[in-house]
Parts: C-alpha cells; structure tokens; sequence
C-alpha cells in the first residue's frame, strides 16, 4: 500500500470507517471555565447517556453517546487544560492530552469574550502535534455584537472560529456541522448480537398486497408470538415460524395482522412501521401485488430495504390472478422499473393458493449467504487488476485516474473500500459495481463501495 502512495494508517482508517468499527469519538477540550461541559450538554441534548466514567480527580474524562443530522458519535468531556499546572489539575491535563490521543476529532472550546491566552496557544500547539482534525469553537457569542471577537481568534492558525453560545445554543448547529465533516461515518448497526439466532426477517409492502394473507399461509398453526407488550394497540409483535425446516423470526407482524382501514394519516404510519420493521430485520421480503401495476410506493418501500442495508427478496403475490397479458406487462415494467434491484432473487407466489410458498425459504437464504459474503483481499485485487487493464477509467483533462488496490471492509451488507490515484467518475463506479456482482454473486443484496482518491 505504501508504495501506491497511501500510508498504513490511512488505509487502515478508510477501512474501518467503512466497516463496523467502533463509534467515532469526538473530544472536547479546552481551558477550565470555557464552556467545555456547556457545550457537550448542548450537544447531547436530551439523550444523556453517560457510557464510560471514569473516576480519578475532581473532574474526569466523561463519554456521552451523541447523534447529529442522523450520525452517532461519542463525545468525550475533558476537563480543563491548564499548562505547567501540578496535582489535581495536572492530572486534569493529562486526561485531555490522552482524550485528544484517543479521539478522531477535537472540538476546540476558546472564550471569545477573553480571547486567546497563553495556556489557549499551549494547547494549539498539543493540537498541532496529536495532528487530529480540529474545529475551533469561540464559545460566549451570545449575540451578532460577540461575532467580532470570535474573527481575532483566527489568529490561532485553526482556520475557521465557529462563533457559538453553549449557553443558548447559538451557532451550535452550524459548529456540530463542520465537525461531521472532518470525523469519520458512524459504522453501520451491527448485527452480531444474534449470532445462532433467528434469522430476522421484515415482511413489508403496501397495504392490500397479501401480507397478512402469506404470513397466515405460512405460519400455519404453529406460529409463537414473542415479546408482545400488553396494553397498547400499536406495539410491534415478532413471530417465530417455522418454515423449510428452520425457525425464522417475523419481526412487527402486528401492523400486517391489524388490518389498517385507509384513514387519514395511515399511509405514514404504515411507512413509519415499514421503516421500523426495516431497521429490525436483516432481510426484507418486499410483497408487491402482482395483478397491479408497479407503484411508486412499491419502490419506495424497496428503497428503504436497500438504503438501511438489509439483503433484499421480492415476492410477486396474487399470482393466481394473472393472465397471460398481465403477466407480458408485468414483466416490461419489472424491466423497466426495478432495473436497480435486478440483483435480488424473485419469487412468484399466492398466498390464497400457496402457490410457490416453498420458494420462499431458497430465496432468503440466497439473500442472506449474498448479504454476509466475504471477498478475500487477494482475489479481489487480482480482479481488480485485471479489470483496470482491461477496461482503464476514461482519460479526463489529460489524466487517467486508476484503482490502486481495494479491499472488503465489512459484510451485511458487503462494504468496499477502493483506494484511486484520481477522481472515479459515477459511470466507472457503476461499471465496477457491476462486474463485481459478475464475478462474485451478491445475489440479494446491496453493495457499498467508497473510493478513497490519493491526495
Ligand atoms: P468548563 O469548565 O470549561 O466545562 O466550562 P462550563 O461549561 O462549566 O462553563 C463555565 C461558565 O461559563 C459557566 O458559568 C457557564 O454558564 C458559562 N458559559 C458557558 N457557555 C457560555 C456561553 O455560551 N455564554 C455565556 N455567557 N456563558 C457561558
Ligand atoms: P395486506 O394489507 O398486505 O396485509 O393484505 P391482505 O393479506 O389483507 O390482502 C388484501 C386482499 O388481497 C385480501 O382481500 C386478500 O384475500 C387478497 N389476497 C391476498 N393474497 C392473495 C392472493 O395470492 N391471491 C388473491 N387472488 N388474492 C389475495
């Protein structure tokens, strides 16, 4: 790798933000009485949930859970950083020197009402040697007249002061922005609690396509019902059912069961449950009612199985009703509407007839093998070796950009990090995207591939 002009950790760095690492850490440092714990109570809003404390001193390091514009990260709470101080604070000091050793990135906390001190230029200089991405936030700007102290502290060399009231919750927004773009994604949720478990699966579609007409055809008799919470009309119920030999977890069978009259409103909450028993399942069977043409929330309900990652079946119900035009049409609009999931295994069924129901099971598990599918690093890059050579990236302004090497950050679902001397252009992604399923399957899934382009 590093002859290619990527050092170790920067490729280990894509890697793991590619895959299921650990949450991104965020520090916040700065001198005592800045606004340090202000600010992080600002930025953890309501959701307070301290995750690691660790006692020692009269002031610790502190870990908060924290999400912003639908990303999660963890914010770690320093205390004050004082310079050639002594005992307790000294103590203090090496805290936030070890935070910011530990973070991914810092918020920088500087009064603006006080301006840059001494010990406020000692830390710059920390900052500088730990060489983590830093935003500077020029804390006590209460209002527009504050706004001119925060520009004085661009005289610390950290780019951009973002003028913020902690207090108020001023600028906050805007500060919290900037930091998500120098901190690394937020890993995808793991699923490796369930290990040996249940498969989960997420049985969704529009309202009136069969799906509580398939779930009673194959749950039969036997079905159990597990975690039902008494009381409420509108709790999610998962059912264990035995299918093809092995017990299958349903999750939040109860909105297909509870027939939903369309009433106003209904229409979001059957999104809202949709999107719930997506985020729960690891494979989504999406019915579509077959005797109908292909909607726009049909493929609505689709992509939000493929946006949240999850391995993917489709399952065209009512198949009893069909005549032969029908079925000529249905197939034209298969073609040219659901190109985009052209990878995930189609079964046919009825769930009034039974129809097909024992090619149900077959496809899920194709689905999930696919979702959990591992590349290894050697066999993907001889492919992708050889596919560069045949088939280089266009020539653009004189340069030709090229795929170095690459390597599988994660599965479920399948997750790549390609590693490029230049820009990749939408069309080669795509390209790549599609020989790889060639070569390797991935029937039933998404795939992810982020490129990392040499600077
Ligand atoms: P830390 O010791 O650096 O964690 O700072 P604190 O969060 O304890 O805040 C120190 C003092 O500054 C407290 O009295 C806060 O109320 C005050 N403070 C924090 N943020 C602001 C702000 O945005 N505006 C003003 N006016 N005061 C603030
Ligand atoms: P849900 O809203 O998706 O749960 O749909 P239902 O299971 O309630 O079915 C809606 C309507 O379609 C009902 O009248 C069912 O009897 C009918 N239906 C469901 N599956 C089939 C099928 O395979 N063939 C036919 N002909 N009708 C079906």
């Amino acid at each position: 790798a590093a002859e290619e002009g990527f050092d170790l950790e920067e490729v280990e760095g894509a890697i793991e933000a590619a895959g299921h690492g650990p949450l991104p850490v965020l520090a916040v440092v700065g001198r005592p009485n800045v606004g340090k714990s202000t600010l992080v109570n600002r930025i953890i809003g309501r959701r307070e949930a301290v995750v690691e404390d660790r006692p020692g001193v009269t002031r610790d390091r502190v870990t908060y859970e924290a999400e912003w514009a639908g990303r999660r990260f963890k914010v770690v709470d320093t205390g004050g950083w004082e310079q050639d101080v002594f005992g307790i604070d000294a103590s203090v000091a090496a805290q936030a020197e070890f935070a910011i050793e530990a973070a991914d990135a810092v918020v920088f906390v500087v009064d603006a009402k006080v301006g840059a001190t001494d010990t406020d230029e000692a830390v710059v200089r920390l900052l500088r040697k730990a060489g983590k991405p830093v935003v500077l936030c020029a804390n006590k700007v209460d209002g527009p007249s504050g706004e001119a102290d925060a520009a004085y502290l661009w005289s610390l060399g950290l780019g951009e002061p973002h003028p913020v009231s902690a207090l108020h919750g001023r600028g906050t927004g805007d500060m919290l922005d900037a930091v998500l773009e120098v901190l690394p994604q937020a890993p995808e949720q793991t699923f490796g609690t369930a290990v040996g478990g249940p498969r989960r699966i997420a049985l969704i579609g529009r309202p009136n396509v069969g799906k509580s007409s398939l779930l009673n055809k194959v749950a039969g008799e036997e079905r159990v019902v597990v975690n039902e919470l008494a009381g409420t009309t509108r709790d999610p119920v998962d059912e264990m059912i035995e299918l093809g030999g092995k017990t299958w977890k349903f999750v939040d069978t109860a909105g297909i069961r509870k027939r939903v009259h369309l009433q106003q409103g209904a229409d979001y909450y059957a999104s809202l449950r949709t999107a719930a028993a997506v985020e729960k399942a690891e494979v989504a069977v999406v019915l579509i009612d077959a005797s109908e043409s292909i909607s726009v929330q049909d493929q609505r309900i689709i992509s939000m199985a493929v946006e949240a990652g999850r391995a993917l079946v489709i399952a065209f119900n009512k198949w009893d009703t069909l005549d032969e035009e029908r079925r000529y049409y249905l197939e034209r609009e298969i073609e040219t509407e659901m190109g985009q999931v052209a990878w995930a295994p189609r079964v046919n069924v009825s769930a009034r007839t039974g129809r097909h129901m024992e090619k149900l099971v077959p496809a899920i598990e194709t689905a999930l093998a696919g979702w959990e599918t591992r590349v290894p690093t050697g066999r993907l890059n001889a492919f992708l070796g050889e596919l560069v050579s045949a088939h280089p990236h266009p020539i653009r302004g004189g340069k030709q950009p090229r795929i170095l090497f690459g390597t599988q950050a994660g599965t479920k679902p399948p997750r790549f990090v390609l590693f490029a001397s230049g820009f990749i252009e939408a069309g080669y992604r795509r390209f790549i995207e599609r020989r790889l399923r060639e070569e390797f399957g991935f029937e039933g899934t998404p795939i992810h591939i982020s490129v990392r382009v040499r600077e």
